[in-house]
């Protein structure tokens, strides 16, 4: 028996010779990455809807997701379509971390597109109430226009989102990563500031309130590394901060978690950036 997958474009084919039949599964593939192969389990039609990777999303690994075109309308999933099942050990093992930054990637294209993929909310809590296997933590603001599942277009159990004014990082979020990657078996981290952010805004302006004091100051190094008119109408400046504020959060995280650092060295797993845009729903990984 020999199978063969086809990717085109969105759409990729599963053909099975010895019965002679052409499958569709609307944006599904199977990961390509190396080292995947080796463990991919035996039901290559689950493992691949499971995923919901598409082959758009191989080729948007490391890079900046699709932007959507000014007419594109938000459609229903059709009926029809496959559901995603919720992750699970095996599909969760087989992962790489660039296999990750591609799932997300192309969940971000199909949240701009308007196209998320069909899911059974009710079967996906069922399938992870005994345990649970995301591929990713991803970190990001609290600002309400930056829904992490929703902008990735993920399910129940698919990822890790820590959430914090600014997407800074302290010891609690950086045990709670070291929690997703080290012991739950998450292959990516993401670091995701965002246009417009109100944080970084308070950074600039060194706004003081509360605790909120201490918070935006932690943006400051970002502020003072970045030249420009400081004037929170000032966009490109108030976004320049963001990304460089993405940039130093890593570092951060490579410098103060040990166990975050030599699982990255050891490639088991990728920290990576992104910064998503308010006013088009991308997310462009830096
Ligand atoms: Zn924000």
């Amino acid at each position: 028996m020999s199978e063969g997958w086809i990717g085109l474009d969105q759409v990729a084919w599963l053909w099975t010779a010895e019965r002679g039949e052409n499958e569709m599964f609307n944006r599904i593939a199977p990961v390509p990455a190396a080292g995947a192969s080796s463990t991919l389990p035996t039901s290559r039609r689950t493992f691949g809807r499971r995923l919901g990777l598409s082959a758009a999303g191989l080729a948007l690994a490391g890079c900046a997701a699709s932007r959507p075109s000014a007419d594109s309308a938000p459609v229903e999933a059709p009926v029809d379509q496959e559901l995603v099942p919720a992750q699970d050990a095996a599909s969760q093992a087989a992962v790489t971390p660039d296999a990750a930054l591609a799932l997300l990637a192309d969940g971000n294209a199909r949240f701009v597109a308007g196209t998320p993929a069909r899911r059974d909310y009710g079967g996906q809590i069922r399938a992870t109430a005994a345990a649970q296997y995301p591929f990713a933590v991803v970190l990001g603001c609290i600002d309400s226009r930056v829904p992490i599942e929703t902008v990735f277009d993920q399910g129940i159990g698919d990822i890790f989102s820590a959430r914090v004014a600014g997407n800074i990082v302290n010891t609690e979020l950086l045990g709670s990563m070291e929690f997703a990657c080290r012991l739950a078996g998450s292959k990516l981290v993401v670091v995701l500031g965002h246009t417009s952010c109100g944080a970084v805004k308070g950074a600039i302006s060194s706004a003081r309130l509360g605790n909120l004091t201490q918070l935006v100051q932690k943006i400051d190094p970002a502020v003072e590394a970045i030249e420009g008119e400081r004037d929170v109408d000032n966009a490109g400046y108030v976004d320049g901060v963001a990304e460089e504020n993405v940039r130093m959060v890593i570092a951060e995280i490579r410098r103060d978690s040990a166990v975050l650092a030599t699982m990255e060295q050891e490639r088991a797993i990728r920290i990576v950036g992104g910064m998503y845009d308010v006013s088009t729903g991308v997310v462009r990984f830096i």
